[in-house]
């Protein structure tokens, strides 16, 4: 849920923001950890239907700079990240990469872009930022794209629709890293989460292009949760199989 709704909420209801912040307190704002050399898994909290849900975000840290895919989907938390990273490693963030337009990947944008960082998305994710008033990256690319920044070399692949009809993916070739972002769900997921915007009928075919296209990932980061299995995508399908049922199903009755 984007923060502006949740405040407008608040103060329909009658309530503070900080009472619903309260919900989170058992949790951390910000979350850092390492995923393997130079690759960083952040993590931040939104609260939904009274619970704190997490998104994750990566951070790479190159000779040029740091890479960024998605910001944090609290937007409170976009400073302290910025300021983690630049304690820890001395460097300043040069590059984000938003993987669809929803908030908890496109709301670091305009933070990002006025701290000096280059935003990215794909067209068809700034078409959508436009259409349903989200932030907007600086830069977009028509295709899938391969970029470089100092030593380090990753590309955006668009498998298909899913999560979203925009949702992309990044490899990182050398290190094997998939970062998946929405379109896949984390190994300990029990539901698809939020699927007002998703294409449920060709999200199994768009991650059997995905396992073609990368066979042999050594990591899986989904949108949401544990990063630690390489059965995400796998489950991913399971889930949606899961689901094809339960519809199929609901459907005869
Ligand atoms: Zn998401």
């Amino acid at each position: 849920m984007p923060t502006r709704m949740i405040k407008t909420m608040a103060l329909l209801l009658g309530i503070s923001a900080t009472t619903l912040a309260s919900a989170t307190e058992n949790k951390p704002a910000l979350e850092i950890k390492q995923l393997t050399g130079d690759f960083y898994i952040f993590t931040t909290y939104q609260v939904y239907n009274n619970q704190p849900v997490p998104a994750n975000g990566m951070y790479v840290v190159t000779d040029k700079g740091v890479v960024m895919l998605d910001g944090a989907w609290d937007p409170t938390q976009n400073q302290p990240l910025l300021d983690s990273i630049e304690a820890r490693h001395h460097k300043k963030v040069v590059l984000e990469i938003g993987t669809h337009y929803h908030s908890d990947r496109s709301g670091a944008f305009d933070f990002l872009r006025k701290k000096g960082v280059k935003t990215y998305s794909s067209l068809k994710t700034l078409e959508l930022c436009k259409e349903f008033k989200e932030h907007e990256a600086e830069f977009y690319f028509t295709k899938d794209t391969t970029f470089h920044v100092g030593k380090l070399e990753f590309e955006t692949y668009y498998a298909g629709p899913g999560h979203t009809k925009d949702n992309i993916v990044i490899w990182f070739p050398k290190a094997k890293v998939l970062y998946g972002g929405c379109l896949i769900k984390s190994a300990d997921a029990t539901d698809l989460g939020n699927v007002q915007d998703a294409n449920l009928k060709q999200w199994p075919e768009t991650l059997k292009k995905l396992q073609q296209r990368f066979p042999e990932p050594a990591y899986i980061i989904p949108g949401h949760g544990d990063w630690s299995s390489r059965r995400a995508l796998i489950h991913t399908l399971e889930l949606l199989q899961r689901d094809k049922r339960n519809r199929n199903e609901t459907g005869k009755k």
